[in-house]
């Protein structure tokens, strides 16, 4: 017998996120965003490369699994792909200091963070939410999480990406303008971060548009690698 209150209608699935090595799944409690953490990148789209970062967020059934086949989103004529780190949390607070922060991270995977470039641009031109263009099913794709136990807390290796073969992306995780620690601290400051939160931390230049029938690998040296491809529009 269970004493939690019924609901009216069937509650949804819990997200999730598989382990490498493990048979239990990491649940996804929310899908946290870094704009802007790169200095190659910010250059490519033209933005200021003195302004701090900011945050957004998609929502957590937007995950999709290695070997996804996600279909060409509807409204866009440009959807880009941007290969980031995640960062999973076991657990979490707010005003985490930096020294602190990595003691609140279960793991590490690669993901991407698909966005329909033109309906960002255009809410961006009307002072809009970016939530359009970032914010849609299927658009965070993330590999299997690596628990820092085992790999450890990586802060360089090259971060990459490619379409069909040829690569597209390419970083170092030195490149990073704000940490990790930095990221979870910065981000504390303004949402009481909790365990099941996952932060994709940036993407690094050579964002690009996406087609169906794209196969898109991406990794992180270290962590491990990222296969997706774009499939018809549904
Ligand atoms: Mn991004």
């Amino acid at each position: 017998m269970s004493t939690a209150t019924p609901f009216v209608i069937a509650a949804p699935p819990q997200a999730a996120i598989a382990v490498a090595g493990e048979s239990g799944a990491f649940p996804v409690r929310r899908i946290w965003c870094v704009g802007r953490n790169y200095l190659e990148h910010i250059r490519e789209m033209g933005n200021d490369t003195r302004e701090p970062p900011f945050f957004f967020a998609k929502h957590a059934d937007m995950v999709v699994a290695d070997g996804a086949t996600i279909p060409y989103p509807p409204q866009t004529k440009d959807f880009h792909h941007e290969v980031e780190l995640v960062v999973a949390l076991k657990s979490g607070g707010r005003d985490i200091a930096a020294a602190d922060a990595l003691d609140h991270v279960y793991g590490y995977a690669v993901g991407i963070d698909l966005t329909r470039r033109d309906l960002q641009g255009a809410a961006k031109n009307k002072g809009r939410p970016w939530e359009i263009g970032k914010s849609f099913e299927r658009s965070a794709p993330c590999g299997a999480l690596q628990p820092a136990t085992r790999i450890g807390h990586p802060s360089k290796g090259k971060i990459w990406l490619a379409v069909n073969g040829v690569e597209k992306q390419k970083g170092d995780l030195t490149e990073l303008i704000w940490s990790v620690p930095e990221i979870i601290a910065k981000l504390s400051e303004q949402v009481t971060l909790e365990a099941g939160d996952i932060i994709l931390t940036g993407t690094p230049a050579g964002v690009g548009a996406l087609n169906p029938g794209d196969k898109v690998e991406c990794g992180v040296d270290g962590v491990g690698t990222l296969t997706v491809t774009i499939g018809a529009p549904e």
